[in-house]
């Protein structure tokens, strides 16, 4: 089942076109890289629906009127704690000329923009001042009673009767979180800002009337989501599981959507990123890696398939010091060789493989060099890559599958750099390995007459790599020891670890010189 198919012809069943699809994100800090699976789901759906022949549009909404509650880690003793209850908009980006939810924003744009997905982008706080929520303010204030008679039935919440939906912008202090409205009269809403309303700001004290329009005010969240899907005509939008939860604010979107006299947009309520731990990944639990730090790590198509490849009922399982990273470009080759198959095997992996493709070169047939391979072959200098990959393919590469080869050598040297488990990363030591001491006689006899081997036909020529490997793999029936223990041996000594890439490459790359002394100290501490 290949899901975003499913899913569309789900939602036309329930709703005609056109849609309007829509996600949406509070950039209160750096963004987790748990946000980007409502983008990229988002994203994945509506070109489905394009494909299928429907009008679909998609926009990313910042909810920049947002008050900032908790100081992001790297930024607490900046200077920001002053600004605490102020929307986000309104607050200085860490460096810049930029606001502080705009700059957060950008970065994140960036991320998804690099991973092929191009929602038109809207920020709250310009709708708002545009006044293009004064008539739905005016609606949500007028209909008060019927909402607190929502947040009663639905969520629980008994507010009092002077309770309103919306919070002013206080003239005074700047700040929205600490606000409360008391009053309406049609035209101006009464408002105080409480030094106590929350524990995470503290207001001024100021009381007055104002304008709750034009951006003076904004709507409580609960009330805030389902009023965008009616400014914007909204039908589509997804959100984590969480939202759905009973009483949470999507069954309060449900009910408000009567209210405004919307028809509910078609929910997708979805799974989470997860870290191996098991916890989610996202801003509030600081678990994980930013967004941003996904495209640095990944290929855009390699990052994209990694998000859409799963569906969105279920976990997106991401350890990036696991097999994640190795596995998902085993994923993504095999899922290739479907989609450039006359036949494919399995028609949904050549599907997922389309809906990844962001650089139109992909759908030619291109040779893809194994990651893990490459991964071992870039720790040795004297592999000639570009001649391993033509061999592999069995014909000259194109440009492109150069473009593919270098940026897969690029990332691979990242991966080692940062995520890479230890067994893939082929260091030699300096110290002799402690294991190295620990191997059988027979083992340390071998190493000696590799030392032999090298110093009669390598030292001072021209033999090759290939031809040591060959020697050595010979060397091993004439001395009768297990293949095996004789490659753990030389693997022990040289990188400290029981496995390696070929030996014959290894040795040349260290150097045949400091090879011989490291056996031989070996050696001779076995006698
Ligand atoms: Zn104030």
């Amino acid at each position: 089942m290949y899901w975003p198919e499913t899913l569309s012809k789900d939602i036309q069943n329930k709703l005609s076109g056109p849609y309007h699809v829509d996600d949406m994100k509070t950039p209160s800090g750096q963004v987790h890289i748990g946000a980007l699976r409502g983008v990229i789901l988002h994203d994945v759906l509506h070109k489905e629906f394009l494909k299928e022949g429907q009008k679909s549009v998609y926009t990313y909404i910042y909810n920049d009127m947002d008050p900032m509650k908790k100081i992001p880690s790297d930024l607490v003793g900046k200077g920001y704690e002053a600004d605490l209850g102020k929307p986000i908009f309104m607050m200085k980006a860490p460096e810049g000329t930029k606001d502080y939810a705009r700059y957060f924003a950008d970065i994140f744009t960036g991320a998804f923009n690099k991973m092929g997905a191009t929602p038109e982008i809207l920020f709250s706080s310009e709708m708002y001042k545009a006044g293009k929520f004064n008539d739905v303010i005016k609606e949500a204030l007028d209909k008060v009673e019927n909402i607190r008679k929502i947040y009663s039935e639905v969520a629980g919440y008994e507010k009092p009767e002077n309770w309103f939906p919306v919070q002013v912008i206080c003239p005074k202090c700047g700040k929205v979180g600490t606000t409360i409205v008391t009053g309406w009269n049609g035209k101006e809403v009464e408002f105080e800002c409480r030094t106590d309303l929350v524990t995470w700001a503290q207001g001024c004290a100021y009381k007055g009337s104002i304008s709750p329009f034009d951006g003076n005010a904004k709507l409580m969240w609960k009330v805030d989501w389902p009023a965008h899907w009616k400014v914007l005509g909204v039908n589509v939008e997804g959100a984590g599981k969480d939202h759905s939860s009973a009483g949470g604010s999507r069954d309060m979107a449900t009910e408000l959507c009567k209210l405004f006299g919307i028809q509910e947009p078609a929910d997708i309520p979805y799974e989470w990123f997860l870290t191996k731990e098991g916890s989610k990944m996202s801003t509030s639990s600081g678990v994980g890696m930013y967004a941003k730090d996904l495209v640095e790590v990944l290929p855009p198509e390699v990052a994209r398939f990694l998000v859409l490849r799963t569906n969105y009922n279920t976990a997106i399982l991401f350890e990036p010091e696991g097999e994640t990273i190795p596995d998902l470009y085993d994923e993504f080759d095999r899922c290739a060789t479907n989609f450039y198959a006359e036949t494919p095997e399995d028609a949904d992996a050549a599907k997922y493989f389309d809906a990844a493709i962001i650089r139109d070169q992909f759908k030619q047939h291109n040779f893809l060099p194994r990651f893990r391979t490459l991964s071992s072959y870039i720790q040795m200098p004297s592999m000639d890559i570009q001649k391993w990959a033509t061999d592999e393919k069995g014909s000259e590469l194109t440009q492109f599958e150069k473009d593919i080869l270098n940026e897969r050598i690029a990332y691979a040297k990242i991966w080692l750099n940062t995520y890479a488990p230890e067994k893939y990363v082929f260091m030699f030591k300096t110290e002799i390995p402690e294991n190295a001491t620990k191997l059988s006689d027979v083992q340390k006899n071998f190493l000696n007459s590799v030392t032999k081997l090298i110093n009669e036909k390598y030292i001072n020529s021209e033999h090759t790599a290939d031809e040591l490997q060959f020697d050595i793999f010979e060397l091993t029936k004439v001395v009768g020891i297990p293949s095996k223990e004789a490659f753990k041996a030389m693997y022990t000594s040289l990188i400290g670890k029981e496995h390696g890439p070929k030996a014959g490459w290894l040795i040349k790359d260290i150097g045949y010189a400091t090879v011989n002394e490291r056996f031989e100290k070996i050696w001779k501490n076995s006698l």
